[in-house]
């Protein structure tokens, strides 16, 4: 399952979303063309993306809803808790920390961390920030019971940004979504495994990309986005 493409996983993920959209209208079946009009994309699309993930619906009578939404946040581990910390808690880890919907696909905060000493101490959902200091020994004490630290959200100014990606991964958490403009250099963020030493896995947000992208399509309809290939 490694080698599907992001732009099959981001559309897959849609597709849960539309999925979860029917169930609540008690809708029971529904075809790639149902999915495929709900997810803006072709039924053959939707046909193609799906077999990365398995065999799934019958010709003629399609997908049963509850069956491949099932499946999907099964193959897409979006039906087990995964526990996150924040690291830096200004404007945006606030936000993120307080926003409820993350825990509706089981992202769980157990943790929020930061380095101002006016920030550390306050409390935002019923967590207290801690100094980023306390992150390894918060991690370590976690690890081995039944919560652990799977992922980390970086919301740190990004001259401080590999610094902190460091301290998690030496923490030992393995991903890392990265809202902070800069490059990380991932062959320095290494994580201990069971089996061995890897590079931590991370995934960059960036909605101001999304903005130039989109001021660049509105210069004229010749510069719209166009489908990818994958
Ligand atoms: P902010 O200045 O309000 O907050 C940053 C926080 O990080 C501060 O509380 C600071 O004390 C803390 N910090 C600094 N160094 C730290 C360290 N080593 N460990 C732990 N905490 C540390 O900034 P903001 O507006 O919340 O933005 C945060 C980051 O997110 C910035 O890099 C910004 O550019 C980026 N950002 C990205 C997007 C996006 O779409 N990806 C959108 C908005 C902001």
């Amino acid at each position: 399952m490694s080698d599907i493409p992001t732009a099959t996983l981001g559309r897959v993920v849609t597709y849960v979303r539309v999925l979860e959209e029917l169930e609540a209208q008690n809708v029971q079946q529904a075809s790639s063309g149902d999915l495929a009009r709900r997810a803006g994309v072709t039924p053959f699309q939707v046909r193609k993306d799906l077999t990365y993930f398995g065999r799934f619906g019958t010709r003629g009578i399609g997908y049963t809803v509850a069956v491949l939404r099932r499946e999907l946040l099964r193959k897409l581990g979006l039906d087990q808790t995964w526990n996150v910390v924040i690291v830096g808690m200004g404007r945006l880890g606030h936000a993120i920390a307080n926003y409820p919907g993350a825990s509706d696909y089981q992202f769980r905060n157990v943790g929020l961390f930061d380095v101002a000493p006016d920030v550390v101490g306050r409390e935002v959902r019923g967590l207290t920030i801690q100094h980023i200091g306390q992150l390894g020994p918060f991690v370590a004490s976690v690890a081995g019971t039944p919560r652990q630290v799977d992922l980390g959200l970086l919301t740190v100014p990004a001259e401080h940004a590999q610094a902190a990606a460091q301290a998690l991964a030496a923490a030992g958490v393995g991903g890392i979504l990265n809202f902070a403009p800069a490059v990380l250099q991932t062959q320095d963020l290494l994580v201990s495994t069971p089996t061995g030493e890897r590079e931590v896995t991370v995934e960059n947000v960036d909605f101001l990309a999304g903005m130039k992208r989109l001021a660049f399509y509105m210069l004229g309809p010749q510069t719209g986005p166009t489908e990818e290939s994958t």
